[in-house]
């Protein structure tokens, strides 16, 4: 009989676990994945990227139809309604679509699923509904949920305080919508419903929104969502609330302290981060501890300091990113099989899809201007053809390099199509590319990803079409 049921088990099937568990398999390890979900993929499909992107594209087309971006260009669609049950059943078809997916490919790979949530016994073996099940490696790729805040207390089904799942469920345009933190999470389900017709409050601690991104893109960030008609609060906390009816009353103050001020609202979304998800794993049975912010720490390749035991994902340091999640989901399981899994954490895009995207890889021109001389080359999207052509022009392409080198240190991006134009720049660094390599790479015309060879252009002063 085998030593241990499994060659490798998984705890989670988000992005980071249900690729760790497909590529194992590929490899030839017999691999189980404990998912104590009643669908498989994580937060990220099934309340996160996916359903997210879905309203995004909805509530996108319906502003473009009802606020006159289409009879721009004589596409006339007179009395525009929102049908928000039709806007949400293509939500939840995307997702049951791509979650049954994740399970078709579990099946076709020999993936065992088991269903429940797992508890460490020891470094080797796990409980899932009531059952012990051991593996020579145990992969922890637990996730993320969201952080509460004090005094604001979440209610989902209430639907008056709300986190992002419960922002993405809602069954009802909220007349004011109270947005507690201008990160990723509430500026795309704040354009969410703003678009289908809310007025939306952004309350943001710092000075400035979508903290980690370039100073320039931050600011920028501010104009463009405040044209949109989005109100911020920078520099304010909110230090209370109170539900009456259907109504909440937010207490707000500075940041830095003062007068303290209300505001109602129908609806407040709580969006002030995520924290990783290890209570009720056990993990005291196998002596692992977290890091000072609740994370389990691993080695380069995602080795835990328990013998056997590795961890990938947002349970562990870095971006709370799908993409991270799977690169590392793949590393963990080569590196389990004997090869050589690696992650280079320095370019791991990060892209807000709101209108238009925002998006970045590498270092910010504050962080590069502190580890040496650096270049700046910039270009607008009001100088880009195709944009200029699709009459959105709001935004502009940044790319750093080293004053010396040439080499590219860093990608900003805000265009329509940022998210789509930040995969060539990453593998540009990826590659070790100067700007003068981007430069002289020849870019189709029309199209958006022109501005990127533009900016490279302007890192040495010469761009054409301005
Ligand atoms: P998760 O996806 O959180 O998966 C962990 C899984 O483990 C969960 O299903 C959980 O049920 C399960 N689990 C936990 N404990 C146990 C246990 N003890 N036993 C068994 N199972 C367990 N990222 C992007 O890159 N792009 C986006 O557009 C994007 N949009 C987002 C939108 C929203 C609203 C949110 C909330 C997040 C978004 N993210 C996005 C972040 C992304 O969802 C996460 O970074 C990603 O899901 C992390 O993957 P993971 O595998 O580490 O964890
Ligand atoms: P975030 O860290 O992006 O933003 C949280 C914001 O809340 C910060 O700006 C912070 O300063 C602010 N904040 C914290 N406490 C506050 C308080 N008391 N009052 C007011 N503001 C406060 O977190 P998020 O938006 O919740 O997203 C969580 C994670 O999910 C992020 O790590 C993100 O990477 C991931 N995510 C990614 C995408 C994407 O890739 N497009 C989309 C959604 C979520």
């Amino acid at each position: 009989m085998a030593e241990y049921d499994y060659d490798v088990l998984i705890i989670g099937a988000g992005p980071g676990g249900y690729v760790a568990a497909i590529r194992a398999a590929q490899l030839g390890l017999k691999t189980a994945c404990a998912e104590g979900r009643e669908t498989l993929g994580g937060t990220c499909l099934n309340v996160g990227c996916i359903p997210s992107k879905a309203l995004l594209h909805g509530s996108e087309l319906f502003e473009e139809a009802a606020h006159g971006t289409m009879a721009k260009f004589g596409v006339m669609a007179k009395e525009v309604t929102l049908d928000l049950a039709v806007m949400q059943g293509q939500k939840a078809g995307a997702v049951k679509e791509l979650t049954g997916g994740i399970e078709f490919l579990f099946k076709k790979n020999k993936v065992d699923w088991l269903k429940g949530y797992a508890q460490f016994k020891d470094a080797h073996s796990v409980e899932v509904a009531g059952k012990t099940v051991t593996a020579r490696n145990i992969v922890i790729a637990t996730g993320s949920s969201v952080t509460p805040l004090p005094g604001v207390e979440v209610d989902n089904d209430k639907g008056i305080i709300v986190d992002s799942t419960g922002a993405l469920a809602l069954d009802r345009v909220p007349q004011h919508m109270v947005v507690i933190g201008g990160g990723v999470i509430g500026l795309e389900l704040g354009s969410v419903w703003r678009r289908l017709g809310a007025k939306v409050t952004v309350v943001e601690f710092l000075d400035a929104l979508l903290p980690g991104m370039d100073g320039e893109v931050r600011k920028e960030a501010a104009k463009i969502f405040k044209k949109q008609g989005m109100e911020l609060k920078l520099g304010t906390k909110v230090t209370g609330a109170s539900v009456k009816g259907k109504k909440a009353t937010l207490t707000l103050e500075p940041a830095a302290g003062g007068a303290a001020e209300t505001l109602e609202a129908d609806c407040v979304l709580v969006a002030i981060g995520r924290r990783p998800n290890v209570t009720g794993l056990g993990l005291d049975k196998i002596g692992l501890e977290l890091n000072a912010r609740g994370q389990i720490e691993t080695d380069h390749d995602f080795a835990t300091k328990v013998d056997g035991v590795w961890a990938v994902g947002d349970v562990i340091p870095g971006p709370m990113l799908a993409h991270k999640a799977e690169d590392e989901g793949i590393a963990v399981a080569e590196n389990i099989a004997g090869l050589t899994g690696i992650v280079n954490h320095d370019l791991i895009p990060g892209v807000v899809y709101t209108f238009p995207e925002f998006a970045g890889v590498g270092l910010t021109e504050e962080a590069a201007k502190e580890r040496g001389e650096i270049k700046v080359g910039k270009f607008p999207m009001l100088a880009n053809s195709r944009a200029k052509t699709n009459r959105e022009s709001d935004g502009f392409v940044k790319i750093i390099a080293d004053a010396k080198t040439d080499k590219v240190l860093g990608v900003w991006c805000i265009a329509s199509v940022a998210g789509t134009m930040i995969a060539q720049a990453t593998q540009a660094m990826e590659f070790g590319a100067t700007s003068e390599d981007i430069a002289y790479t020849c870019h189709a015309h029309p199209t958006h990803s022109e501005a990127i060879k533009e900016a490279a252009m302007a890192v040495t002063g010469k761009p054409i079409h301005i």
